[in-house]
């Protein structure tokens, strides 16, 4: 008998929740003066830091603590508005570049390269190249002199200009998006950036479920500069009610021109009514803007959205000569440490009791990281099950999978006694309860959890697979194949690799 979600287990039952906001936001319209927006300015600017995933633009209004998803410091500082009599921005009547921008600030400002291996836009920065942008100035010179064959090189040099500057724009929200990694779901990250007259008048990302989308943020922080300007946002916006309006209203009420949206929204409640909505209301839209990118930030939301089960990594440590080990890499699960991060990322981490028992349980180290749940398989367990590094406070982060009774120490830990503990009703029930994505961790991991991966390829239960190949040699008494596996021989696709403190890692895709 599989599990079935809500038949054993009871608690904390998930449910997808992407409209899920706190309070009633209105939008646009707002008619501020400059005083009151550089005190604001002011205001948040002494706030400083990064709240509550709001960013350096948090402030409080109307009791709820509200931000722009801006960093501080110098690499993300895009050029903004300085509000004043003198530059108060007007509807813009043409296509123009703006007159500051330049090689160096799109530089200064590009995504840097995600800090770990498995963070999960991969795609290096791509600056605006200084080609681009000069060529534009070129063709239009060259237009002057040469007649019609200038006029089209022209177009053609600020097609592309364009094309780039969107690309930049997009891979911003991306960035933004990834701020609140791990703490979204069941939402997926999105983020989003305003542009008028080819400067970011706001930014915004979603910080966790249960507060306001990206675009409200993004929207707060244009204020009345939302007027004619275009939105970069890397999600189809939504346009359901839940807690809050939709976006596409706010959007439609911030009177904003253009939407470039990086992929639709493979939710069936939202799935390109948004888009249509916003194109009913006379707003121009373009979709697929960075789409590859797009959707590997939110790989493990889209896997969910259509499959129903969390998106699944398998991650173990290997020896020189083939044996799986429970080490991990010097400072892996140090602060900035590939484990770490992994920890930061995932929804929940799957491991063996043995693991539990022994070892403290892993967790992260980085700055802000919401911990994941701990889905401890028991299986051939005794009836006391203890694990010493699970505090009682925390007992509801951890699940206990049993295939009999078992009393668990600390008091408090959900356990579920099953008829067989099969992986495939694992990932369902973990997406019944709003997690998008689990890591298999593969330590202490004896036969009956090697069993969980019988049939991973056969019923495509595990996407994607992160190895660590440590520089050891450890004992062996003879042949040791691994003891996981799969029927199935197959090469891993889109594969990276690197060094990370003298052990290999790599990471491929499963596609079989
Ligand atoms: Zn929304």
């Amino acid at each position: 008998m599989h599990l079935r979600a809500g038949d054993v287990l009871q608690r904390g039952q998930g449910s997808h929740d992407r409209s899920a906001t706190v309070g009633a936001l209105p939008l646009g319209r707002k008619v501020r003066s400059r005083g009151r927006r550089v005190a604001r300015r002011e205001r948040s600017t002494a706030a400083g830091g990064e709240g509550g995933g709001a960013g350096r633009g948090a402030r409080r209004r109307g009791g709820l603590e509200l931000g722009a998803g801006r960093t501080g410091g110098s690499l993300l500082r895009i050029e903004r508005y300085a509000p004043s009599a003198t530059n108060r921005p007007k509807p813009p009547t043409k296509l123009s570049l703006p007159p500051r921008i330049g090689l160096c600030r799109l530089r200064a400002h590009a995504p840097p390269m995600a800090s770990s291996l498995v963070s999960r836009p991969h795609l290096p920065p791509r600056p605006v190249p200084a080609a681009t942008l000069a060529s534009t100035f070129r063709a239009r010179v060259a237009a002057g002199g040469l007649g019609g064959l200038g006029v089209a090189a022209g177009v053609r040099c600020q097609a592309q200009a364009a094309g780039d500057l969107d690309s930049h724009y997009m891979r911003r929200c991306v960035e933004l998006a990834r701020k609140a990694a791990g703490h979204t779901s069941p939402n997926p990250m999105v983020g989003c950036v305003i542009v008028r007259d080819g400067r970011v008048v706001g930014e915004g990302f979603h910080p966790k479920a249960g507060q306001p989308h990206a675009e409200v943020f993004a929207l707060r922080d244009a204020g009345d500069f939302s007027e004619n300007a275009t939105a970069y946002v890397s999600l189809e916006p939504c346009n359901h009610y839940g807690r809050t309006p939709p976006c596409t209203e706010a959007l439609i009420n911030a009177k904003v021109k253009e939407v470039v949206v990086g992929m639709t929204d493979p939710n069936p409640i939202v799935a390109s009514k948004g888009i249509e909505k916003l194109q009913g209301a006379g707003i121009d839209v373009r979709v697929g803007v960075e789409e590859a990118l797009c959707r590997r930030l939110n790989e493990a939301y889209i896997h969910r959205m259509l499959t129903g089960k969390a998106f699944a990594t398998l991650r173990a440590t290997l020896s020189m000569n083939g044996i799986v080990t429970n080490q991990i890499g010097k400072g892996a699960d140090q602060s900035g440490g590939y484990y770490s991060q992994l920890m930061k990322e995932y929804d929940g981490v799957i491991i063996s009791s043995d693991l539990a028992k022994m070892s403290t349980l892993p967790v992260s180290h980085e700055a802000g990281a919401n911990q994941p749940q701990y889905i401890i398989i028991a299986q051939g367990e005794s009836s006391r099950l203890h694990i010493p590094s699970l505090s009682k406070e925390h007992a509801s982060k951890a699940i206990v999978l049993a295939d009999s009774p078992v009393t668990v120490e600390p008091a408090g830990v959900e356990v579920a006694v099953l008829r067989q503990v099969d992986l495939d009703s694992i990932l369902q029930l973990l997406a019944q309860r709003g997690l998008c994505s689990v890591l298999v961790d593969f330590r202490e991991a004896g036969e009956s959890f090697a069993s969980l991966l019988n049939d991973f390829q056969e019923d495509k239960l595990v996407q994607k697979v992160v190895l660590e190949l440590l520089p050891v040699w450890l004992a062996s008494e003879g042949l040791n194949n691994l003891a996981f596996g799969g029927r199935q021989s197959f090469p891993l696709k889109n594969v990276e690799y690197r060094d990370v403190n003298g052990c290999m890692l790599l990471e491929g895709y499963v596609d079989v």
